[in-house]
């Protein structure tokens, strides 16, 4: 399908592989392997399979190959290759790039997980890796030089819901050389569009948004053809970070109503932290199309909605979060987001637990903070379910 079909056409039509068949879904190709005609074949395929052939699902699998292309559709990208988990996605994009010797600057609010390769895993390998506070351009031009080969961000932080300047970052890197890898799972590609913005490795976890509905672990790697399948196929192909195809289909099924749920919960969360904003028992709403959000401008320029999460920080700390929390009916007390269910997480004591206070506190992930991400269920019952658990702090 043409690039020029909008991102609502391609996550319903993209990437298809129809077998003989003439199937209208797309179908589970729940199989470890294939078989060849002849020995020739099997030969053949070995030596140069073309891009919709196939040898062993550790490589690639019909399935799967249908959500990557659908997703690099919907990105925007030429490629893309699916992973069993975001992390694997993380890992394997900063693996199939990286080095040792090489250096690496990364922004310090990140996924816990995120961060510990980054602070943990690389520098066992001699690479070399500075922090600086993304939202300050300035921190970014400082750090960035001619020996970084990689920058790395979450385009939209979790759970600080800060943002990182996409287009100077992106450009930035360009002039230096160096490749821009963005985790834009908290963003989504239908509000942030990282690889228009400049973005050359975009990686998402396809548990949260893609799926949606809190069944399966998913990742994957979006970029050029050159890189998906030149060092970052080699990669993961060998490492063995493959999906497995029925969580592949599960992903694309979802992708079918992506743009219908992620649209309807950030209509939702942008009504709800709204009206949260007037309540005097929370100290603040953190939500980037909020305009008290400090990078509401560039928030407003770079993403088309505000997304499905708003953070809020309570009175009274860590009592005053879990009385909160566990005055909640309708949301679920858990740590994952951009589910159809609506849900409630802790970071500081859940997701961030392994930081030091004085860490948390520099990055704004307070005892009172909570991270909240909103369903498909109404919006009224939603705001009152939270209005009366704030009543309770
Ligand atoms: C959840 C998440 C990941 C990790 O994804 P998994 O699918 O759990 O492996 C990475 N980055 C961000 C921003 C996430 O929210």
């Amino acid at each position: 399908m043409a690039k020029t079909y909008s991102k609502q056409t391609v996550a319903v039509q993209g990437g298809v592989l129809r077998s003989q068949f003439g199937e209208t879904s797309e179908a589970i190709f729940l199989t470890q392997g294939f078989v060849y005609d002849s020995a020739e074949q099997a030969e053949a395929r070995f030596s140069q399979a073309q891009p919709n052939e196939f040898t062993y699902s550790r490589y690639g699998n019909p399935t799967t190959r249908m959500l990557e292309n659908r997703m690099a559709q919907i990105e925007g990208t030429e490629d893309g290759f699916a992973t069993a988990s975001g992390m694997a996605a993380v890992n394997g994009s900063l693996c199939a790039i990286l080095k040792a010797g090489d250096h690496v600057v990364a922004s310090r609010v990140l996924f816990g997980s995120c961060l510990y390769i980054l602070e943990n895993i690389l520098p066992k390998f001699g690479i070399q890796v500075d922090f600086v506070d993304g939202t300050d351009n300035q921190q970014w031009a400082h750090k960035v030089k001619p020996n970084t080969r990689a920058v790395f961000f979450e385009s939209l932080a979790n759970p600080t819901l800060e943002l990182v300047d996409v287009e100077f970052v992106s450009k930035l890197a360009q002039k230096n050389n160096a490749i821009t890898i963005a985790d834009n799972a908290l963003a989504t590609p239908l509000f942030l569009p990282a690889h228009e913005l400049g973005i050359n490795v975009v990686v998402y976890s396809t548990t949260k948004h893609t799926d949606g509905q809190g069944r399966a672990i998913g990742g994957i790697v979006l970029g050029t053809k050159d890189f998906i399948r030149g060092p970052l196929e080699s990669y993961m192909k060998h490492s063995g970070g493959a999906p497995s195809p029925f969580n592949s289909w599960i992903m694309l099924k979802s992708l079918d109503t992506l743009n219908l749920r992620v649209n309807y919960q950030a209509d939702t969360a942008m009504h709800v932290a709204t009206n949260l904003e007037k309540s005097t028992k929370i100290r603040k709403v953190i939500y980037p199309h909020l305009k008290s959000h400090p990078q509401y401008t560039l928030a407003k320029k770079q993403m088309k909605k505000g997304g499905t999460v708003f953070a809020i920080e309570v009175e009274g700390g860590k009592e005053g979060a879990f009385r909160f929390m566990n005055n909640l009916k309708i949301f679920r007390v858990t740590n994952n987001f951009g589910d159809a269910k609506s849900l409630v997480t802790h970071p500081a004591t859940t997701t961030h637990q392994r930081l030091t206070q004085a860490q948390r506190n520099s990055f704004g992930i307070h005892d009172g903070l909570v991270r909240v991400s909103v369903g498909l269920e109404d919006r009224d019952d939603i705001l009152e379910d939270l209005d009366t658990a704030i009543q309770a702090i």
